[in-house]
């Protein structure tokens, strides 16, 4: 069964695509995050979907019925962003209030409920202003679950909080969507989060949907050169260069730094071209014989300098197979 589906959508902004031809599918109950670098039109696909934006060409359907032309309010979807765009003079149960207001189903218990199902029990009457910006976009997040949204939008929901807490709320809102059986599109530039988040994976580059899959497959298997090196592969090696580190491969090979581990006594021998301090231990640039030049790491306790001859082994856990 399909909930949500767009065929060929197009926007263009002054005559250039925004998006590109897009078409995407989602079940019920399912996460499709939406990956891809800044400025390559998740915002105005999203916003498409939304009913915000008006289609140079395509459709988008629900459940089979063309919606394209019914006004944002109708949809019954949600929207939420990186600013929460709370209402800063009200408290945090009148915000998520808010929604079931419109609706005409104001309920206590309802608000109570939400506040619980994202962890801020008992912050009711808290306004909004005292809260931190991840309490902040809990809130923004139990408003735009509060009636109960066929589907839920949301637009970088995490991105402007520092790392530790995003990946905590990664985690929370994976759960939360989960429980409430929410279907969802998830918008991010970070991989990290949208492999968290999401059932399915959609990468974006330039307006186009490049590579669609469970974050599994995206990961192991980049569809491209240009899909590696946006999920940080930092080198794409083929031929008998990719032999040389993968013996056997007949395709392309990504590798992320994590690859070319500096080591003791490794099995191929390499001339370190550039060495920087990382929290890891060492960031390196080597020249290998037979590949190039690529990315590695040394350990801490393994410092480097540049001209060093040094030897290394080939992690294949940070290796991906070009599909
Ligand atoms: P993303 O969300 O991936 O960062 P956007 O969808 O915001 O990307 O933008 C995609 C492209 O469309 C960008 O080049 C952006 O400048 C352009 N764009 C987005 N909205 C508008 C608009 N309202 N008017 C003109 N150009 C726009
Ligand atoms: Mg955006």
């Amino acid at each position: 069964m399909i909930a949500l589906q767009v065929d060929g959508v197009t926007v263009a902004f002054d005559g250039e695509p925004a998006v590109d031809d897009v078409s995407l599918s989602l079940e019920p109950g399912d996460v499709l995050g939406i990956l891809g670098p800044s400025g390559s039109g998740k915002s105005t696909l999203l916003r498409s979907i939304a009913g915000l934006e008006r289609l140079d060409a395509g459709r988008v359907s629900w459940h089979g019925e063309d919606i394209t032309a019914v006004p944002v309010h109708r949809r019954g979807f949600a929207l939420m962003f990186q600013d929460g765009q709370l209402f800063p003079h009200r408290t945090v149960a009148q915000n998520i209030a808010y929604p079931l207001q419109i609706a005409r189903e104001p309920s206590a218990a309802r608000v109570t409920e939400l506040l619980a199902l994202v962890g801020l029990a008992g912050f009711g009457d808290r306004r909004v202003t005292e809260l931190s910006g991840g309490e902040q976009q809990r809130v923004a997040l139990a408003r735009s679950l509060a009636a109960e949204p066929r589907l839920l939008l949301l637009d970088e929901p995490l991105s402007s909080l520092d790392r530790e807490l995003r990946e905590r709320l990664a985690g929370d809102l994976r759960r939360i969507l989960d429980e409430t059986g929410t279907t969802a599109v998830f918008v991010t530039h970070d991989q990290d989060e949208a492999f968290a988040v999401s059932d399915r994976v959609a990468v974006m580059i330039d307006g186009r949907l490049r590579q669609t899959g469970t974050p599994a497959e995206v990961w192991r298997r980049p569809a491209s050169a240009e899909i590696a090196r946006f999920l940080g592969y930092t080198t794409v090696l083929g031929g008998d260069a990719a032999r040389l580190v993968r013996p056997g491969s007949d395709g392309a090979i990504a590798l992320r730094a994590a690859a070319v581990v500096v080591t003791h006594g490794g099995p191929v021998a390499a001339t370190v071209v550039r060495s920087t301090p990382s929290v890891d231990g060492w960031r390196v640039r080597l020249a290998v014989p037979g590949i190039g030049e690529v990315d590695g790491i040394a350990g801490a306790q393994h410092p480097v300098s540049a001209g060093e001859q040094v030897s290394v082994r080939f992690d294949d856990n940070a290796i991906a197979e070009l599909s």
